[in-house]
């Protein structure tokens, strides 16, 4: 904002391979990214630069969308670990932004304060799987290079390792602020800090006339990998002049990314205008121009997302969203991943699995979704028990059998493909899942049936209703992130849930 100028076969697709033996393994491998609880960085993870687009580790052009927090020092509260989580879940954002405040009582008067607000979103952004923007919210970096290098040093040393990580380093240079002469050199400088210590994440870079001028910036390209410039506009300010800027930048074969745009004004107040704002998501739809919406904070502004008094910690209803936030939460909503990624689970997590499961020679363990089949696999290497693994796709399901007979197992293990929920599980002893929260929830029914003393081990993910015996949390080796292991005894122990958070 500019302040001086103006089911198995929908949409879920589970792998399910159900063994018979002791061990019920309920294993999701596929999570889905429907709807809410995506997990963007799983799908797409390392991001980086490929002409004039963001693509994803396969090669293919990644887009993102979510919103913009608003100015740290002054939306403070909205700098937390719920917000995030929410903004992920119900309004489908696979990005989020931190805009930290610089100058007007921000991180140059309190830098530890307006550090610990990013370091909030960051942490809450890699753990429910989004991108996160890392936003130096200033009109006069150039004013501020020491600074802004001790800062985003600081950022790459601690977030580097994390693909989640996304660097924006001077919002909105002023038209004031020559391309070449004072900002390029400035960008340079803080780019040598960032790549001393994360050679690959995106930076983006703002360009002049509060990120409008990025034809200009396009002709003289940053000689860095992994670069994006700024794209900034207000629906109701600007139109079609701009998005002719825009194009010709990306024409010019550089990547844009608007990492802040409003349905209003450019003040960030005034006229709502919907008729442009439809223009410009056209524009970037058809660009595959990733971006964040201004804002979130629930002061009396056309841009503001919420009504004033909306919980700082999400959770909102419809009454308390503006009817910017409305437009926006729509249009964010509208995107949901048709396809279904495998993830195997991370040996030492398959491990630690069976160890809670407290898995002997005896036991019948039936993994649900069961991916490569290394669960039952691994069980009956370890502990020589017998196992079946259950997936509806036939893919997943060659894969397991190869995997069965290069581990000679075939005497221990079956795999078979049908469908998880229609399954009679009352002969496990132990069930492995790696399932979404709201099918572990749709198990119950089956699961109830189990035999008293039965375990049930889930990766990731947790069964709302259904309080958990133990939950380890492990960090392995081979994995970036860290992996949360809940175990459930049979009987199970109910208990009440909020069916608003659900
Ligand atoms: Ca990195």
């Amino acid at each position: 904002m500019i302040i001086t100028k103006g089911s198995q076969h929908g949409s879920f697709k589970i792998s399910v391979f159900l063994r018979f033996t002791l061990i019920l393994s309920i294993c999701l491998s596929f999570a889905s990214l429907s709807s809410a609880k995506n997990n963007a960085v799983r799908k797409y993870g390392q991001l980086r630069i490929n002409g004039n687009h963001i693509v994803g580790k396969d090669g293919k052009p990644v887009v993102l969308r979510g919103m913009s927090l608003h100015w740290s020092q002054w939306a403070g509260q909205f700098y937390n670990t719920g917000l995030v989580k929410w903004l992920g879940d119900d309004w489908n954002c696979t990005i989020v932004r931190a805009s930290m405040a610089i100058e007007a009582g921000g991180y140059l008067t309190n830098p530890e304060r307006e550090k610990q607000k990013v370091k909030k979103v960051v942490q809450a952004a890699i753990d429910n799987g989004m991108y996160v923007i890392i936003d130096w919210h200033d009109h006069n970096a150039n004013k501020h290079i020491p600074q802004a290098q001790t800062f985003f040093e600081e950022m790459a040393k601690t977030y580097g390792k994390y693909p989640n990580i996304i660097y924006e380093i001077w919002n909105e240079p002023l038209d004031t602020h020559d391309w070449d002469t004072v900002i390029k050199p400035y960008h340079g400088a803080v780019i040598s800090k960032i790549r001393a210590h994360d050679a690959n994440n995106i930076i983006v870079c703002g360009t002049q006339s509060w990120s409008q001028d990025v034809d200009k910036a396009s002709r003289s390209p940053l000689k860095f990998d992994n670069i994006a410039y700024s794209l900034h506009f207000y629906a109701a300010s600007h139109n079609q002049s701009l998005r002719d800027k825009a194009a010709a930048a990306l024409d010019n074969g550089v990547a844009l990314m608007v990492t802040e745009w409003g349905t209003s004004e450019a003040t960030g107040d005034g006229k709502l205008d919907s008729e442009q704002t439809k223009e410009w998501l056209k524009f970037m739809d058809k660009n595959e121009l990733s971006w964040c919406n201004w804002s979130i904070m629930d002061k009396q502004e056309t841009s503001a997302a919420l009504k004033p008094g909306a919980d700082p910690n999400g959770g909102w209803s419809v009454e308390k969203i503006s009817d910017s936030g409305m437009l926006v939460r729509q249009e964010l909503r509208k995107y949901h991943s048709p396809d279904v990624i495998y993830v195997p689970t991370p040996p030492e997590v398959v491990d630690k699995m069976l160890e809670m499961a407290q898995v002997t020679k005896d036991d019948l363990v039936y993994d649900l979704g069961c991916g490569d089949g290394r669960i039952v696999v691994t069980a009956a290497k370890k502990y020589g028990c017998r196992g079946i693994g259950y997936d509806i796709d036939p893919k997943r399901i060659e894969e397991s059998l190869e995997n069965v007979k290069k581990n000679s197992v075939e005497d221990l293990v079956t795999i078979e493909q049908k469908d998880i929920f229609t399954l009679d599980l009352s002969d496990a002893n132990v069930i492995t899942l790696y399932l979404l929260p709201s099918l572990n929830v749709k198990l119950v029914p089956q699961l109830e049936k189990l035999k008293p003393g039965s375990r049930i081990v889930s990766h990731d993910f947790d069964m709302r209703g259904v309080k958990p015996d133990q939950v380890v949390k492990i960090t392995p080796e081979s994995s970036y992130r860290e992996h949360t292991i809940y175990l459930w005894t049979i009987p199970l122990k109910k208990e009440p849930v909020d069916d608003y958070l659900r």
